[in-house]
């Protein structure tokens, strides 16, 4: 079987993929009230082109295939790309990452056309707080629908994202540690990560993972577990006997990159071998013009840095991103 090896030997199996660079919601942490310099609608890869990406990729070892953005669900008809998506021989698993506020319509055709598994964005279990932390009035009662629609339709497994913000939703952490004594979703604590957009924030109200593990374990004990599917970063614990599973994303704490699998397609298509860095090989031009893709994606795999570098405080590390919303989380 063919596979993406990079110079550290780590397996690339993975596409991350941005459909698009905008939002519906404007989260304190990632995306500016004001927004971003949006691209030009001829700018960003029609969904013929990203499913040549993904063509091209395929044959070379990537099996499993995430959209994100922005908001995927603002994209028209995301359902056609995931039907492609999972046409395309060797792919094995499509997901979406979202923050669910149009799921509740589109959770029915997403699944029919092949997306397995979800990972749900919500900072917050109280109303008000949702919809202080993503700057739009009514998110909670949408995300809310969505992720009933979630479970419906079937989709396994539930990730919830949480990204600690000290003071806005830390002393939550045992309220969301509680929810997996009763539902089979997998809450996952993130540590706030630093852009250009949020250096204040993401250093005055960073939390750590740790900090979110002592409280959580204060209320019964934790045990080690596998986790869901998708090895993703993630750490996972469980309470003793829970459906679901309580996970940690230290990308500041504890730097996880040794076991990094993915590289990251943004929405204009540019190839990125990290998240973070300025390092990105651009596809969407050579791919206009109809040329083989396969050395400029052995070229990005051949650049894929160890690790990244960042610090808090700074976005030195962040290579000039803004936001994570515009290299898809
Ligand atoms: N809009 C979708 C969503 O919110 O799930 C997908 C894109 S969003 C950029 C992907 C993930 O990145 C979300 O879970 C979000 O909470 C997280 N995220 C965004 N900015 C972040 C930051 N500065 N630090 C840590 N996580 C962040
Ligand atoms: Fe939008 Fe997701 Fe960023 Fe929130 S985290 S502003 S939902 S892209």
């Amino acid at each position: 079987m063919n596979a993406m090896v990079d110079g550290f030997g780590r397996r690339i199996e993975y596409l991350r993929i941005s459909v698009t660079d905008k939002c519906n919601l404007r989260c304190v942490y990632c995306m500016p009230l004001e927004g971003l310099d949006w691209l030009r609608k001829e700018e960003i890869l029609t969904y013929e082109e990203i499913a040549s990406v993904i063509g091209a990729m395929a044959p070379m070892g990537l099996r499993r295939v995430r959209f994100t953005g922005g908001e995927p669900l603002v994209r028209r008809d995301l359902h056609r790309l995931v039907r492609m998506t999972a046409e395309v021989p060797g792919i094995e698993d499509i997901s979406l990452s979202t923050n669910a506020i149009l799921l509740a319509g589109q959770a029915e055709d997403l699944r029919r056309a092949g997306v397995k598994r979800v990972n749900v964005s919500l900072d917050s279990l109280r109303p008000d707080r949702v919809d202080a932390i993503a700057r739009r009035p009514d998110s909670f009662e949408k995300v809310m629908a969505g992720l009933d629609a979630a479970e419906r339709v079937g989709f396994d497994p539930i990730k919830l994202n949480v990204v600690l913000i000290r003071d806005q939703n830390d002393d939550e952490v045992e309220d969301f540690a509680e929810l997996t004594l009763d539902r089979p979703w997998h809450v996952r604590f993130i540590e706030m990560m630093p852009t250009g957009a949020n250096l204040d924030l993401s250093d005055g109200s960073y939390l750590s993972c740790q900090e979110a593990l002592d409280r959580v374990r204060a209320i019964d004990a934790l045990e080690p577990v596998e986790g869901p599917s998708g090895n993703g970063p993630a750490t996972y614990y469980r309470f003793p006997g829970a459906p679901g599973t309580i996970g940690v994303i230290t990308p500041m704490s504890h730097n996880f990159c040794d076991r990094c699998n993915r590289m990251r397609l943004t929405a204009d298509g540019h190839l990125r071998p990290c998240l973070f860095g300025d390092l990105q090989t651009n596809l969407r031009d050579p791919l206009r013009k109809g040329e083989d893709l396969r050395p400029l994606i052995e070229e990005t795999l051949r650049i894929k840095p160890e690790r990244h570098h960042l610090v808090r405080g700074s976005s030195a590390g962040s290579g000039g991103l803004v936001a994570l919303s515009q290299t898809g989380g």
